[in-house]
């Protein structure tokens, strides 16, 4: 008999948490309970991945509409009803919470709605409740911040507020140049607002991205009307009137704008755990230390997700969780890899990729390494008289021909890379590309059509 009421306490049914808890209870017959303090299906269903992915279909349209004339389509711009769009979409996250919380259900696992926060090294309280379990698994994921900027509290908006506009925005400045903050001025410049970026560095993205990438996609957004700002920051917002505010940078300029988002990192979400007075390990960013195992400094206290701040996806979450409870109930000597990640950001165009950046391989190969690449206008974007171009890029070992890199802007990028990390995680050659039959036309084939090294 277990001294335990349960084998298993999940707190936080987002990706991760949601995952290990059906297969642990579902697959692996453990008895097991998770606590939700906001939403079923995380982040990602409620306030990431889901719905900015539905932004960006609606943002796609306008563009569609707009291209369509290149055809000989008329007049296809009707008004867009806002509050509509909205509803359609509350309503989509509806049916997914209620498939997540029947999946939970199915699988046998009882839900504790509210925050949960750990009493000792196996017990958990939910409110006025006391649980205990063998083993704990923390998946509470990673929150909006906002910089101490005089206005910023007050009049600064997150990403969760973006998908809860009461109308389009008409000025939108987005500070940060990360990968949400670039999302969502593609979606706001395709419906028609004027998008001002604010960034203190002087190149968008991070060095996870590839610097061939990282200039072609910022001279495609300037095109496209989106006005950047490098090496600036925000010294003050002041409101002027309702739904106006004025906002300072520290090169004296001034915009005028209806909205600000801060988009300028998020945080690994352990408010109110009591990781302190339990010992649990985190790191001088907040996020909990884990080893391979995902098992804190506390035996029988696991972590997995965006609170461990290591590879901040939903897939990358997903695995973590389920790989864990195979190894715990399963039997299963499963691990992920962290190597070849392949990842999509949905900008217009859309940036994808998987492997090395160029510096990245330098770095690892040295010299021993080819580039190649190509930048063309597609057919689709010709023929709708939109200047939009697409760049593609390989990374080639040249002592093994193994290709280590592949980067892709332009549109489909993540539904055209997916199928190529599979390849390039067993380990494909440029010869492979090479005798691989392009699919024509398409944009993808120009994977397999590249010839000629760049450099
Ligand atoms: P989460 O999904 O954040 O779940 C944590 C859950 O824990 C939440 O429901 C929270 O309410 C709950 N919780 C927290 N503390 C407690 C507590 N003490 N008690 C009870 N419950 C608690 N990833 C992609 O792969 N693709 C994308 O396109 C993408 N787009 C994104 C866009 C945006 C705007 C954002 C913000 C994120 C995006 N992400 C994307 C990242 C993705 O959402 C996260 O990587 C993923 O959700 C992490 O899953 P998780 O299980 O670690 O945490």
């Amino acid at each position: 008999m277990s001294p335990y009421d349960l084998d298993l306490f999940v707190i936080g049914a987002g990706s991760g948490g949601v995952r290990a808890a059906r297969i642990a209870a579902g697959k692996h017959g453990v008895r097991v309970a998770i606590a939700e303090e906001r939403f079923y299906g995380g982040t990602c269903v409620n306030v990431g991945c889901v719905p900015k992915k539905v932004m960006t279909y609606l943002s796609e349209y306008s563009t569609g509409f707009e291209d369509a004339k290149g055809y000989g389509w008329q007049s296809v711009k009707p008004p867009l009803d806002w509050k509509q769009f909205i509803e359609r979409k509350n309503s989509e996250i509806e049916r997914l919470n209620s498939i997540y919380e029947t999946m939970l259900e199915k699988a046998g696992v009882t839900t504790y709605w509210g925050h949960a926060s750990l009493v000792d090294k196996h017990t958990v309280r939910v409110g006025d409740k006391t649980i205990t379990a063998e083993r704990i698994l923390i998946a509470t994921g990673g929150k909006v911040t906002i910089p101490p900027i005089p206005g910023a509290q007050e009049y600064g908006l997150t990403s969760d507020d973006m998908f809860y506009l009461d109308e389009l925005p008409k000025q939108l400045i987005v500070v940060g140049v990360g990968y949400i903050g670039l999302e969502f001025a593609s979606i706001f410049n395709g419906l028609g607002t004027d998008v001002h970026v604010i960034y203190r560095r002087n190149q968008i993205l991070n060095e996870g991205f590839d610097n061939d990438i990282r200039q072609f996609l910022h001279a495609e957004m300037e095109k496209k009307g989106i006005k950047f700002y490098p090496e600036a920051q925000i010294e003050k917002i002041e409101k002027i009137s309702e739904k106006c505010y004025k906002t300072t940078l520290n090169t004296e300029k001034t915009i005028e704008n209806s909205h600000i988002l801060f988009a300028t990192g998020r945080k690994p979400n352990i408010d109110g755990l009591n990781l302190e007075k339990i010992g649990v390990k985190t790191n001088n960013k907040g996020a909990i230390e884990v080893n391979q195992d995902e098992q804190t400094n506390i035996s029988s206290i696991y972590a997995v997700g965006d609170v461990t701040d290591r590879i901040t996806l939903t897939p990358v979450a997903l695995a973590e969780g389920h790989a864990l409870v195979d190894r715990l109930y399963g039997d299963q000597d499963r691990y992920i890899s962290y190597e070849n990640v392949p990842s999509a950001m949905f900008t217009t165009p859309n940036v994808s990729n998987v492997g090395l950046t160029e510096d990245q391989a330098h770095k690892k190969y040295g010299n021993d390494i080819d580039i190649y690449t190509a930048n063309f206008r597609g057919m689709k974007k010709i023929m709708a008289n939109n200047e939009e171009r697409t760049f593609m890029k390989l990374i080639v070992q040249r002592s093994t021909d193994k290709v280590i890199g592949l980067h892709m802007a332009g549109e489909d990028a993540g539904e055209i890379v997916q199928g190529f990390a599979t390849a390039i995680i067993a380990g494909a050659t440029k010869s492979d590309f090479d005798h691989t039959i392009g699919i024509h036309p398409t944009a993808a084939e120009e994977f397999v059509t590249m010839r000629e090294k760049t450099r």
